[in-house]
């Protein structure tokens, strides 16, 4: 992970947010790499959704919302995590993490019944009527201590929600809380009627979005892995009740082959992941992991939510959210199966499955193996030297390029360390002007992966990149 945040910084991927004071944790800004490879991501998600389904249309809804919605959505009540701090070194823990942390820690020495004696006394804290206090309880029994400072000081467990609250109106107080929304879901779900008549849709039918979704994590780190301020890319597909079980095994299979074939992922680095343990508004819930080099942390969910937020938000707004059925000739409340990736923990899969590394003269050499389709630049034009007219034809080509692909120019320093500034960015292919080229009008073509070389028309380089990159 050291090598490759200071990858992404180096080459302007991603960047601490409000360095120069210090940073603010867990947020970051992506730099001008860091933006091509997102959009990217974000169009080869939006093309999956919207492109390949003429059932699944797209929406952009607003991130602050009436906060009846998240009542509705039990996030008022509900989306929280049990905090405890430690009164010594002053940081802060959720109680289950550090609880299974403990767990982890005794299976490793080798202490397996007492590590499931206290699985056991877990999955029964999770579950019992006042959670905070059980599992408080556990880790006072346990003498569960402090990973940083070893103390053993704690406060009490407390509930913390995860939702940013801000208030409208020109002096603060004076007006109604409003919530950051931490998930794009909902707005999906208020507008289900509005889209679907808008678009003429019938169940079953999905509606796409990507956006900005905020929570207040307690645990950050990792990087861009868990952040305050993070995209969603969210697809809720509506079917008749009773036929959720198909579209569920439908988009889990989907989505893993997104995974693997339009991400590129290396399908043995994914895995699913089933929850035993539900929501309570779920019937079904999976995840889809990937190994990062700190875990086998989840990227994305896919989620049978059954009708509970149309009906809840029916409840709450006391507007019908019930859907006429043509060929039924009757009224349901249709069930919903979710899809919901995070556009920056895709960023974080795509970064670290394409790094790699080799020694060469005694030094490392860093190529960013990403599919063509993603990477920020697809094509680097050099011109051997900067002589004999030889700019001239680069910067001729690079101007017909840019018309279809972000391709850069480059004519400073040795074509190898030319070749390797854009490895690290994961540039595909890099087109040389020589001598040759203003004899007969052909270009090298070098191959990032395989760094193979072969020559081709000038007049063809634009065909060229079209055909690899819609490989
Ligand atoms: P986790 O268990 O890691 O907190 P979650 O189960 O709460 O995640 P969901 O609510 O299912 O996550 O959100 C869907 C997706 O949004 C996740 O799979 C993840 O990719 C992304 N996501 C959630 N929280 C964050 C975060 N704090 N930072 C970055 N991405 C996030």
């Amino acid at each position: 992970m050291d090598k490759l945040t200071s990858l992404a910084k180096r080459r302007g991927f991603v960047f601490q947010s409000s360095e120069i004071y210090g940073g603010l944790a867990a947020t970051f800004d992506y730099g001008p790499m860091g933006v091509e490879l997102k959009r990217n991501i974000k169009d080869v998600w939006w093309d999956a959704m919207t492109k390949s389904h003429d059932n699944i249309v797209g929406l952009d809804a607003a991130i602050l919302m009436n906060p009846r919605v998240w009542e509705a959505s039990g996030h008022v009540a509900g989306f929280s995590d049990p905090m405890i701090d430690d009164k010594t070194s002053k940081f802060r823990y959720r109680a289950d993490h550090l609880i299974e942390g403990y767990i982890k820690q005794l299976e490793r020495k080798g202490k397996v019944e007492e590590a499931s004696r206290v699985m056991a006394a877990f999955v029964e804290a999770q579950n019992a009527d006042d959670m905070p206090r059980a599992l408080y309880n556990l880790i006072i029994t346990e003498q569960i201590k402090s990973p940083d400072s070893g103390a053993f000081d704690w406060t009490e467990v407390r509930q913390f929600n995860l939702m940013f609250k801000t208030s409208l109106g020109a002096i603060a107080g004076e007006g109604a809380d409003v919530y950051l929304r931490p998930e794009t879901a909902q707005g999906i779900f208020v507008n289900f009627h509005t889209v679907r008549e808008a678009s003429r849709l019938q169940v079953p039918f999905g509606i796409a979005q990507i956006g900005k979704a905020f929570r207040n994590e307690i645990v950050k780190g990792n990087f861009i892995f868990r952040m305050l301020e993070f995209e969603q890319m969210e697809m809720q597909y509506f079917v008749k009740p009773n036929t959720q079980a198909a579209a569920f095994e439908m988009w889990k299979e989907e989505r893993m082959r997104w995974h693997t074939e339009s991400l590129g992922i290396a399908p043995e680095k994914l895995s699913f992941y089933k929850h035993d343990k539900l929501a309570h508004y779920a019937d079904a819930a999976f995840d889809i992991k990937y190994q990062f080099p700190f875990g086998t942390e989840e990227v994305e969910g896919i989620h049978s939510r059954t009708d509970f937020d149309l009906k809840r938000h029916q409840e709450f707004s006391g507007k019908s959210m019930e859907y006429f059925d043509q060929e039924l000739k009757e009224k349901y409340l249709p069930f919903v199966v979710e899809t919901s990736v995070g556009c920056d923990r895709a960023f974080l899969e795509v970064l670290c499955d394409a790094y790699s590394e080799a020694e060469e003269e005694g030094e490392t050499h860093v190529t960013l193996k990403l599919r063509p389709r993603l990477a920020p630049v697809k094509a680097a034009v050099f011109p051997l030297m900067k002589k004999e007219g030889m700019p001239e034809v680069g910067e001729k080509l690079v101007k017909e390029l840019q018309r279809s692909f972000k391709v850069q120019y480059d004519a400073a320093g040795s074509i190898g360390k030319r070749y390797y500034r854009q490895d690290e960015i994961g540039t595909p292919f890099c087109f040389t002007i020589d001598h040759d080229t203003l004899k007969d009008e052909t270009v090298t073509v070098r191959y990032r992966d395989t760094a193979a070389q072969e020559r081709i028309s000038l007049a063809q380089v634009k065909s060229f990149l079209t055909e690899k990159l819609s490989e």
